[in-house]
């Protein structure tokens, strides 16, 4: 585990003296005017930070536009000096890394393509130690939290302690609707594991799409992230990557406005309210352990029953009855009927192989 014991906030080394804190830019710097006429617009608002821009572009396939390399670190440069906002880019070796450093890029962060190998991340690492640098890491584009913690504690171990995770969505075989799958549960777990990294969650590579993100980024607050990286694009329709995803910089301000901020804690009495509707909830979670225990141990009983008989586990008829029943009291009672669903196929599953157990078991 990497040495977590001197992370430093956000706040050291991000204004966060007013939320929500938000990381802006283009997908991709393509020219100096671009970038310029983007953060001059981005600048004027108390929200934006920092502004970031992709200066080498990870394409999925070859021949597509691959950013403007090295010499739109410079542009970068007169974007810092115009506007004040400290510059992020985005690494995937130690060449860029050493770019970087020479042009005096003030913010750093590791893609989610280079994030799932272990043998890049650990040059990355190797090429930051000695240097006082903030480092941004995304999640790998397949959610293995363990990769993304891996990921952080090479560069945590290089020295590294101005450090947030940026959650960007998984890339997952099922279609939905955003273009990578939130799955809130993987940046939750890293919160679990490293609650001292801040996570910045980025709505534009999860939703694809500009009308998912205003309400991508308000699930980041209310799950008690800590920032937003954002892309915007003063045209975004003639964007040389990510067209569909980019924001105008007031569609982004828009959002932004419209963002509730949630306090984590609230003040005595509203702590005092959830305690005692948390202890209503702990004793029904009991109570539920124990009718599921209950009801195990009668699924036994048919299992062995069923063995000594002879008869078949699974009944389909008998299984279908069931579901309509309890899917009809569900619905009486106001509960959701896919959650009910997966739920009692969930239970069915767990019967089943119990008393599968129980029929394969000669002694029983
Ligand atoms: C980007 O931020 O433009 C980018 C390439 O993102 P990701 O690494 O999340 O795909
Ligand atoms: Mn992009």
């Amino acid at each position: 585990m990497g040495n977590t014991t001197n992370i430093l906030a956000l706040g050291e080394w991000l204004d966060d003296r007013v939320e929500p804190l938000v990381i802006s830019g283009p997908c991709s710097a393509e020219s100096p005017e671009q970038l310029l006429a983007t953060a001059r617009l981005l600048a004027q608002n108390p929200y934006v930070k920092a502004f970031r821009a992709g200066v080498w572009k990870p394409r999925t396939r070859p021949g597509a536009f691959e950013g403007a390399g090295s010499k739109a670190l410079s542009w970068l440069k007169d974007v810092r000096d115009e506007t004040g906002l400290p510059i992020a880019v985005e690494v995937a070796n130690p060449e860029h890394v050493a770019e970087c450093l020479k042009h005096g890029i003030d913010i750093l962060w590791v893609g989610a393509r280079t994030v799932v190998n272990p043998f890049s991340m650990q040059a990355i690492a190797e090429s930051l130690r000695g240097v006082d640098i903030p480092v941004m890491i995304k999640n790998p584009v397949n959610p293995d939290v363990k990769l993304w913690l891996g990921a952080i504690e090479r560069v945590l171990n290089s020295g590294i302690n101005k450090i947030a995770a940026i959650h960007r969505g998984f890339d997952i075989y099922q279609k939905t609707a955003f273009r990578n799958a939130p799955m809130w549960e993987i940046p939750i777990e890293l919160k679990r594991c490293l609650p001292e990294i801040p996570i910045i969650v980025d709505p534009s590579h999860i939703c694809g799409r500009r009308d998912l993100i205003a309400d991508v980024s308000q699930k980041a607050y209310d799950l008690d992230m800590n920032g937003l990286m954002i892309e915007c694009h003063y045209n975004p329709d003639v964007a040389m990557t990510d067209a569909e995803q980019q924001l105008t910089p007031d569609h982004l301000f828009a959002i932004v406005d419209n963002l509730i901020i949630r306090n984590q804690k609230g003040d005595q009495e509203c702590q005092h309210r959830l305690e005692s509707l948390r202890s209503e909830i702990d004793k029904i979670d009991r109570e539920l352990v124990h009718l599921l225990s209950n009801r195990m141990k009668v699924t036994e009983e048919i299992g062995k029953y069923k063995k000594e008989k002879n008869i078949t586990i699974l009944q389909l008829k008998r299984w279908a009855n069931i579901m309509n029943d309890r899917l009809e009291l569900g619905s009486n009672m106001n509960l959701d009927q896919s959650f009910l669903q997966r739920l009692l196929n969930l239970i069915h599953k767990e019967s089943i192989s119990v008393q599968t157990e129980i029929l394969k078991n000669k002694t029983r």
